[in-house]
């Protein structure tokens, strides 16, 4: 990966703006397609979301129109991971969704009516079952749905040791290089203006996480985007209770390759809506109707606008409070872990769309410029599947999916917007 402007090329037959998982993963499938492709990134790669995400890598619970392109994506962790040099920690070691009781399992028999019919081997698992899974698990728990295949990986490894590998590969990926301007001719991209100067491009793909409303603004795009924060820890070494991901409805945890778990508060969001974003408050109010008990508004402690410079790569610090919470919830929920240190915490901004899945798409107004942003939340698992998905639209593939619940459109055309899963 490079930073100076001497690697800035006057043009690129694709050129990506975001170094995530989006940008990157498409990076990668273009390439092996034989396309010249140049990522520009303003920060550090992965250094936003992809980075700093809780690494769980499943089908389970998901939108029935992302679980085919999730199942995909499992596939591709596997085939990326095989290629890399170092070992990123994909595992599929499963996910469990803890229930307390009846109504808890409840919530899972919409995703139940059809996982099964897509292939998805997803089980409910009655309390003995559970236990024979988890020895020692808190008699809380009285079942859980469980999807044994579903992954794990390190967010703090995956995406730059891809980026890496690509660079090795001749792709060139710009770090610190914020673009600033998406360029348009008669309504056809013609490249991108960087803080580095102009690239020509044919193709451009806004990869841009939270920031790629404001990207896609400059082009006449409304995409109606919120940040809501996130936080998460992890632990020191701890014992082996299961080997991949579990969430009840306080607290969440998944097992990570240097022996502890990551761990976060499973009903604790924070909105941070600047004045940038308050426009589109309306068009959240049925997430904010069915979310609201995890869902707190704040005063921004960070700026997100159209300009990229101002944070290279978004660094929001989890409170004290949010810590002590995850800390006292894990002590309450899992007590074979309540003397067990948390040693580090962070927290990420979460690119959050008013119906929770992503836009994968090409922009109608605008020849050229394709957009793979939003994912809500759940954008590292189904990273690599969406990464082919846009690199085969780019080439004019078709796919074999059914992409119309993730079109820009929808946001626009009066279409009555069906809210997914969860953040
Ligand atoms: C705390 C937390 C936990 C999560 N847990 C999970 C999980 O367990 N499983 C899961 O599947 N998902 C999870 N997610 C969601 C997942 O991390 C994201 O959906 C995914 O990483 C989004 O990837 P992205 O590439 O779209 O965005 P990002 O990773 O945010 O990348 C966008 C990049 O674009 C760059 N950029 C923006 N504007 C410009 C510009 N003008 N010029 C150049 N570069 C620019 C940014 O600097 C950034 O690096 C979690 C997220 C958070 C925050």
């Amino acid at each position: 990966m490079s930073d100076t402007t001497s690697t800035i090329p006057k043009s690129s037959e694709v050129l990506i703006i975001g170094g995530g998982i989006a940008g990157i993963t498409a990076a990668w499938f273009l390439n092996k397609a034989g396309v010249e492709v140049t990522v520009c990134e303003k920060g550090s790669i992965s250094g936003e979301q992809s980075g700093r995400n809780w690494g769980w890598i499943r089908q389970q619970g998901r939108d029935r129109a992302e679980l085919p392109i999730v199942m995909e994506s499992m596939r591709l962790w596997q085939e990326i991971a095989d290629e890399l040099d170092e070992d990123i920690g994909y595992r599929r070691a499963g996910s469990l969704y803890l229930c307390e009781n009846d109504a808890e399992m409840a919530n899972h028999d919409h995703f139940m009516a059809f996982a099964p019919t897509c292939g998805l081997d997803s089980a409910r698992l009655n309390r003995k079952q559970l236990e024979a899974l988890m020895p020692g698990c808190p008699a809380r728990w009285q079942s859980a749905l469980y999807t044994p295949d579903d992954g794990r990986a390190e967010p703090s490894l995956a995406v730059q040791a891809m980026a890496r590998t690509l660079t090795g590969r001749g792709v060139r990926i710009i770090e610190n290089c914020a673009v600033q301007q998406i360029l348009t001719q008669n309504q056809r991209v013609t490249g991108v203006l960087s803080e580095h100067g102009e690239i020509r491009a044919s193709s451009v793909l806004c990869a841009g996480g939270a920031w790629s409303t404001f990207l896609l603004k400059p082009c006449g795009i409304r995409l109606p985007q919120l940040t809501v924060k996130a936080s998460v820890a992890r632990t020191a070494p701890a014992p082996l209770l299961f080997n991949g991901n579990a969430s009840g409805s306080k607290v969440s945890f998944r097992r990570r390759l240097d022996g502890g778990y990551s761990v976060a508060s499973s009903d604790y969001l924070e909105i941070f809506p600047s004045m940038a974003h308050l426009q589109f408050l309306p068009d959240f109010v049925a997430l904010m109707t069915t979310s609201w008990r995890k869902l707190r508004f704040r005063i921004p402690e960070l700026t997100i606008d159209g300009n990229f410079t101002r944070h290279r790569s978004l660094n929001p610090i989890p409170t004290a409070k949010t810590v002590a919470r995850i800390k006292s919830r894990l002590a309450d929920r899992m007590p074979a872990f309540a003397g067990i240190e948390l040693v580090e915490a962070w927290s990420g901004m979460i690119d959050a769309l008013p119906d929770l899945v992503p836009v994968l798409d090409r922009a109608e107004r605008v020849d050229g410029l394709w957009i793979s942003t939003g994912f809500s939340g759940h954008g590292f698992g189904i990273g690599p599947g969406a990464g082919k998905l846009m690199a085969n639209l780019i080439q004019g593939n078709a796919v074999d999916y059914d992409l119309d619940r993730f079109r820009l459109a929808r946001f626009s055309d009066g279409s009555k917007l069906e809210l997914g899963p969860a953040i």
